[in-house]
Formats: structure tokens, sequence, C-alpha cells
């Protein structure tokens, strides 16, 4: 059995968050994760580009599983417009959910979470209300982003590869490992992208991949 991810709320560094950030305010959702909420100012720099110190007003609502499940963050002070990388519930899109899991689990805590995700984020965002563009480039949105990371991620050239690697990470992983490897190596998963795949399972439940793979699978049918 793989042991998963699965945390106590007393992990998750509260004392360590509200000694950083001491403006914000956590409030217990009785048994239902935390809401944290206030302004979060900070101090932050991308690579080659200029350091920036600035504060926007932000509600964090961390579920109760979390860091399993990432916590959605809103902008509440008004300043970023809906048109600038929001998702449906006009939380802020802080990139595809699979770079996110991975680089919280570097860090499973509140302050991983805002330090490493969504203080990235508001860097991005001071810096194009600046200079009208964003620090490294227009970032993928959505849909297409989501598959681009993963075939970062796999190391693969198609769609159709990623939602193979959906798959066979939605399966135990000794019957994974027996399959031929979906990057058509010929040679079983077991040999090849297995080491790719792995940290991965640590992450996540199978089930939320074999999710991502039908999710992704309906995107390729539309395009068609
Ligand atoms: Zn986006
Ligand atoms: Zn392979």
């Amino acid at each position: 059995m793989i042991k998963l991810q699965a945390r106590n709320i007393n992990e998750w560094g509260i004392s360590e968050f509200r000694a950083r950030y001491p403006l914000m305010s956590i409030v217990e959702q009785n048994g239902d994760g935390l809401l944290i909420h206030g302004p979060l100012k900070f101090r932050a720099r991308s690579d080659g580009c200029e350091e920036i110190a600035d504060s926007y007003q932000i509600r964090v609502e961390v579920p109760a599983d979390f860091p399993r499940r990432l916590p959605q963050a809103f902008e509440i002070g008004g300043r970023i417009p809906d048109d600038f990388h929001k998702n449906q519930k006009k939380d802020l899109c802080l990139g595809a959910p699979i770079r996110l899991i991975m680089e919280l689990g570097k860090e499973p805590t509140l302050v991983g979470f805002v330090e490493r995700l969504l203080i990235p984020f508001l860097y991005n965002h001071a810096y194009f209300e600046k200079h009208g563009r964003l620090p490294l480039g227009e970032l993928a949105h959505g849909g297409p982003g989501l598959v681009d990371e993963y075939k970062r991620l796999f190391r693969v050239q198609t769609a159709e590869a990623c939602v193979a690697m959906l798959r066979l990470l939605g399966m135990n992983k000794r019957i994974a490992n027996k399959k031929p490897c979906a990057c058509g190596s010929g040679r079983r998963l077991g040999r090849c992208h297995n080491r790719r795949l792995n940290p991965l399972r640590k992450l996540q439940f199978r089930s939320y991949f074999n999710e991502q793979a039908r999710m992704l699978e309906e995107q390729l049918k539309r395009k068609r």
C-alpha cells in the first residue's frame, strides 16, 4: 500500500504561517478546513527580473484534505481583472493542477502554498500591471495548458500519449509496470517511464489520474 500524503491540520504549519503573515487572519471552518484572509504582503522576484514588493487582499479556502487537494485563492480587493488568469469560480488560476500538486509536494504546508504557488502568481500580476506583459511570456491557460504540462512532465510528444500515461497511473503499480510503456518505446513501463510516474503516485489517488485521463480524452474528442 502506498502511503499517501495525508496530513493532519496540526501539520499544516499554522503557527509558522501566522508568524510570517501576521496581517492575515485564519478561521477554522469546524472540521472543514480553513479560511485565510487579509492583506498578503510580499517581496519577490522572478529569474532575471526586478524585485517587487507589494500587497494584495486575498482570501484562501483551504480544504480539509489539504495538501492532497489544492486550496482555492481569491483576490478580493478588485485589483486583478477576471480575464487575467482566473478559473470559472473566479479563483486565481495558479497553473496546471498537476504542476501545483507537485510543487506543493515539496513543501506541503500553508507557507509552502503561499510562497511557492500564490506569491509567484501575484508577482506575475504586479509585473504585468507595471509593464503590460508577463515576466516570462504568456502563460498557458486551461485545457491546452494542462496538456502541455503533462507533455513536459511525462516527456512525451502527443496528447494521446499523455492520456495513456495517466491511464497507467490509474492502475495498480505492479500491474501497470508490466504493460507496454505509453511512450511507444516498445519496453514495459517498469523498464521505461516508471521513474517519472512513481513520484506522482505518492501525491494523488489512482482515481485522480483516471479522472484526468477522462478529462483530457474529452478535450481531444471536442477538438476532432
Ligand atoms: Zn490561467
Ligand atoms: Zn517509456
